[in-house]
């Protein structure tokens, strides 16, 4: 395991922003990542794990420890499937599309590695991850203890798990099971896969990867030319009597009942209701078709970036009364 010092940040994010890392490795294996994170204790550095870098915002200032980026990669094959967390996670999901396996395919063309799918149960189009997640295996970077978490033990939520909290912040993803099926069936309950099929026969598997991702480079950046870590801010979930309120001043508010309430769509809101779709100050805009996601459109700072989504997020308080939360993990 090669230890590199003084290493740009940006070169490792989609947002492409951020500063330098004091000290910066690849972890291979996880017997690389226990070097790691051993060579860290001795200094009493903390620790920053990167995955694919695609849902995070790099400080201006960097990160005064270490960053360790996940690469631990292989894919056991068998009835619950079990995947090392640097795997990059749409190649694996075109496999198991390749192979006849059900249960990924609404979740095609997500960027970024497997590790970090458990983290913020990635989802879209009607599906999360969390549905397929037979357990998830996790090193504790304080004991070093390597353990199987159930997917019960995984507190998945919304954009949601464990990992997120104090109960589950040392622990790091190492491998992650799913359980997929031969005998699966097209989940088109989400409006945009069901128009895409309206009037057609019912698709097969591949059909809905392809629709997927169709829709997907339709509605997001292309990475190559724009800075961006996706959806900057969360849906907000809020109570009916929230709900019910709202819609009496914007009757075509669209929200469906989602655990335990409402959740409401955040691009009406900030298109409709604060005006916002395509806004843009400096280098940093809201993406023009979709406006959850906040791009860097060359060389914004994370400061830009971050003083601009808290102006988003105070003109959604002031028009709805909704406190907004940040989908993207700031560093
Ligand atoms: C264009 C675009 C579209 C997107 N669309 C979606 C979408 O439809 N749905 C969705 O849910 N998300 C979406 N995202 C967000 C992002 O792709 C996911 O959150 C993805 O899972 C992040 O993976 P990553 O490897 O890049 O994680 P990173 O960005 O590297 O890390 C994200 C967080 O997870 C932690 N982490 C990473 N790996 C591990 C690990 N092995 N163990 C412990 N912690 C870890 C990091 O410390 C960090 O806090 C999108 C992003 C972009 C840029």
């Amino acid at each position: 395991m090669e230890l590199l010092r003084n290493v740009s940040l940006a070169e490792f994010t989609t947002f492409r922003i951020g500063g330098k890392a004091d000290y910066f490795c690849v972890a291979r294996s996880v017997s690389e990542l226990q070097e790691a994170l051993a060579f860290a204790r001795e200094r009493a550095l903390p620790v920053f794990i990167l995955g694919g870098g695609t849902n995070v915002l790099m400080g201006d200032d960097g990160f005064r420890g270490l960053v360790v980026r996940i690469e631990i990669c292989g894919i056991e094959w068998g009835g619950v499937v079990r995947v090392y967390a640097g795997e990059n996670w749409d190649s694996f999901v075109a496999e198991t599309v390749a192979r006849g396996l059900w249960g990924l395919e609404n979740l095609s063309g997500i960027p970024g590695t497997v590790g970090a799918a458990p983290i913020q149960n990635i989802g879209a189009y009607g599906s999360e991850v969390e549905e397929v997640i037979d357990w998830v295996e996790v090193l504790d970077r304080n004991t070093g203890d390597i353990q199987k978490l159930s997917r019960d033990e995984c507190g998945f939520g919304y954009r949601d798990s464990i990992f997120k909290k104090s109960e589950g912040k040392d622990f790091i993803v190492t491998r992650v099971a799913f359980r997929l099926r031969k005998d699966g069936a097209p989940n088109l309950k989400y409006k945009d896969l069901a128009e895409f099929f309206s009037g057609k026969k019912l698709p097969t598997l591949s059909d809905i990867r392809r629709a997927v991702l169709e829709i997907r480079a339709r509605k997001f950046p292309d990475l190559k030319t724009h800075g961006t870590a996706g959806s900057f801010f969360k849906n907000p979930i809020i109570s009916q009597e929230k709900f019910k309120e709202l819609k009496k001043r914007f009757p075509e508010l669209p929200g469906f009942l989602f655990k335990s309430g409402v959740k409401v769509s955040l691009a009406w809101i900030l298109d409709k209701i604060c005006g916002l779709k395509g806004f843009e100050k400096n280098q940093t805009a809201l993406w023009k078709d979709q406006p959850l996601v906040l791009v860097n459109q060359g060389g914004a700072s994370a400061r830009e970036i971050s003083a601009f989504a808290d102006n988003i997020a105070r003109l959604v308080r002031e028009k709805t009364g909704i406190e907004i939360e940040r989908e993207v993990n700031i560093v």
